[in-house]
């Protein structure tokens, strides 16, 4: 019941991601709403409060999955603007777009599939890009790193939300068990199965945490590279800009 993603060479990594996608794309909500008792609505909220984006801005959203961020970032860039959906997985883009659509939400919105460690874009495209609870399954977050900066636009910003290292001692026991105890089992039980959850506590843990994805951010070329912890964090989100 493992996939054995700690050994797997990093070319059959891929493959294992899109399995895991395509096997939860249905059930993502329903899940992410139990693993975290619904608190990752909060996160995304307080992502799309930070993110300082004005109307008529072009957003893309890597790893847009299930449109929530989307959702959230649409009011702000409002009709002059645009918010591009990409995510590598076509299961989870038409999730997505369904979803959206049902939502009434559809002006200003585009969705392409593609790999965030070689976005389709030309250079400079984006006053901002986004990727939330996305960064840990790329292959390559480095290459992923240097792509955004690459397709944003001077003065544009990089914003991501991610699990990240606790910084709580207390929490670390409570965290683990959630994570290694109670993620298969909730897996198992509303998803049929445990080992997509299994991947999604082992991805958390072997995560850049938040000092490594700062200066691989800064590595990138990123400026004003800040961290801002969630929930003592479990998540954090890191912002940097093109200048
Ligand atoms: N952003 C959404 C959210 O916060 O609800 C979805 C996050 S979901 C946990 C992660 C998403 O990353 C999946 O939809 C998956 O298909 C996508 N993904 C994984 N590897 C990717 C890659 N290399 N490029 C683009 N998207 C990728």
């Amino acid at each position: 019941t493992h996939f054995g993603y700690r050994d797997v060479p990093v070319a059959e990594k891929q493959k294992l991601v899109a399995q895991v996608f395509t096997s939860v794309a249905d059930n993502y909500d329903l899940m992410n709403d139990l693993m975290s008792f619904g608190i990752h609505r909060l996160w995304k909220r307080h992502f799309a409060a930070i993110s300082g984006l004005r109307a008529g801005d072009r957003v893309l959203d890597l790893a847009g999955g299930t449109g929530d961020i989307a959702a959230l970032l649409l009011p702000l860039v409002g009709d002059s603007g645009e918010v591009v959906l990409g995510d590598i997985n076509a299961a989870m883009l038409r999730v997505g777009r369904d979803r959206l659509t049902d939502r009434g939400l559809v002006q200003g919105l585009r969705y392409a599939q593609m790999n965030a460690e070689a976005l389709p874009f030309p250079d400079k495209s984006f006053d901002a890009v986004t990727i939330a609870f996305g960064l840990r399954n790329v292959t390559d977050k480095q290459r992923a790193l240097e792509e955004m900066h690459r397709v944003l636009r001077i003065g544009g910003k990089a914003l991501i939300l991610e699990f990240s290292q606790v910084r709580q001692d207390w929490l670390k026991p409570l965290y683990d068990f959630h994570s290694f105890q109670v993620l298969p089992r909730l897996g198992r039980l509303f998803a049929q199965d445990a080992d997509s959850y299994q991947y999604l506590a082992e991805s958390i843990r072997k995560h850049p945490d938040q000092e490594t994805l700062k200066g691989m951010l800064e590595k990138a070329g990123f400026a004003k590279v800040e961290v801002r912890n969630l929930s003592a964090g479990i998540v954090a989100i890191h912002r940097g800009y093109r200048v």
